[in-house]
């Protein structure tokens, strides 16, 4: 520190670190609606970057429920959920997410990371453990790091490391009280699934409680995109959290979490992001009760979804793309080092499609990729031509 320096001299300095190492983030604006196409930078591009896997956001029956709640209760709730703005659209959003869910409650947040953030470090403290997947996201690595509980990372999605941790846990001296395994149900860089029955069945035998992510995972798995405990054939019985988000494929905004009656009146109680922010909008709230009612009842935009990605995959690998390991509308390209990633994005964009380029440090040095995420939406026209400039691209820099 020095009296003669101005003392926020340091956040330049720090950004232009970022700027040195090719590390910042320089968001596209996007100037109109999310759709298969979008303008972008002025620009029309097909977009192969966003969550809104069904194309939610624009659905008809869930943008007018927004217009006519704004209409009726106004553009905000007025206050907190805890103390003046529970609306009766935010319970019966809970009640609905619930049946849906098939669980006995559910509780909704204002987004899916200010869930984790908020009920994830009210599960386990002092003396109790979190067990948790090496690739998990980010706000569940800061829930875990704002509880005073332990933390053990078992290798991504490896069964044989996580029962290997969890006979280390039951060494512990003095015995924990509560252990959770926390894992992402589909992850968001891979498209992969996380092994949740057998994540259960280690759960169950050490008595552990089990929670997970399923942000990429709603809407696109199981019976009408309830997600993966139903993709799996688990109940809450198994899967002691389920969380969520309404901001991917239900194409508005909010977080959740489903599970026991006591579940809920608990994290109500002592999440402080839910006791302590603002509730979301009613217009949100009916927004969201809107695209779960179309979930449930147009099951076309699920089938159309799982076609595109299967036609797009199968082209991609036919071109001798490595897609790595998914399972999922979240297709990477495999590109190696971050350059290569960079490189093929701007070449694609240049073709007028847009995707994102995932590089260091949000995956290893050397696991650079482009993250190809597919919606309900696009044509089979849309997906040919971004497949035509991912050959023309793919070729030029040597990796197909
Ligand atoms: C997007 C995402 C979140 C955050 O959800 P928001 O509602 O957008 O805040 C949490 N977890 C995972 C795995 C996600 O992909």
């Amino acid at each position: 520190m020095s009296p003669n320096r101005p003392p926020t001299n340091y956040l330049g300095e720090e950004y232009q670190r970022l700027v040195d190492e090719h590390l910042t983030w320089e968001p596209k604006e996007l100037q109109g609606p999310s759709g298969p196409t979008c303008k972008m930078e002025g620009r029309e591009v097909i977009m192969l970057a966003a969550n809104n896997y069904l194309g939610l956001s624009t659905h008809p029956k869930v943008v007018e429920a927004m217009i006519a709640a704004t209409r009726k209760y106004g553009a905000g709730a007025g206050s907190d959920r805890s103390i003046a703005g529970d609306m009766d659209l935010h319970e019966e959003l809970d009640r609905r997410l619930a049946k849906f869910k098939r669980a006995p409650a559910s509780l909704t947040y204002q987004t899916g990371f200010m869930a984790n953030e908020g009920l994830i470090p009210q599960l386990a403290g002092r003396g109790d453990l979190f067990i948790s997947d090496e690739l998990n996201h980010g706000s569940i690595i800061d829930g875990i790091r704002i509880s005073h509980a332990d933390r053990m990372i078992y290798r991504h999605k490896d069964m044989e490391d996580l029962a290997r941790v969890m006979d280390e846990a039951e060494k512990h001296d003095p015995t924990y009280n509560h252990i959770w395994i926390i894992t992402d149900g589909v992850f968001s860089m891979d498209g992969d699934l996380a092994p949740l029955s057998e994540i259960a069945a280690i759960a169950r035998e050490h008595g552990a409680g089990v929670y997970v992510d399923d942000a990429h995972g709603e809407g696109v798995l199981g019976e009408n995109g309830r997600g993966i405990v139903s993709h799996f054939g688990l109940t809450h019985e198994d899967v002691h959290v389920e969380m969520g988000t309404f901001s991917k494929a239900f194409g508005v905004i909010g977080g959740h979490v489903s599970g026991s009656e006591a579940l809920r009146k608990y994290a109500l109680n002592k999440s402080r992001s839910w006791l302590l922010s603002g509730a979301v909008p009613p217009g949100v709230a009916a927004a969201c009760i809107a695209a779960i009612d179309v979930l449930e009842t147009e099951p076309q935009w699920l089938e159309s979804l799982w076609n595109n990605r299967n036609y797009f995959l199968a082209k991609a690998q036919d071109l001798g793309f490595d897609t790595g390991s998914t399972e999922t509308p979240i297709i990477p390209l495999m590109c190696g080092e971050s350059k290569t990633a960079k490189a093929l994005a701007d070449f694609v964009w240049g073709k007028g499609v847009y995707v994102l380029p995932i590089v260091y440090p949000m995956v290893a040095r050397d696991k650079a990729r482009i993250r190809v995420q597919i919606s309900a939406r696009h044509t089979k026209d849309q997906l040919d031509q971004a497949i035509a400039a991912f050959k023309e691209g793919g070729e030029k820099l040597g990796l197909i």
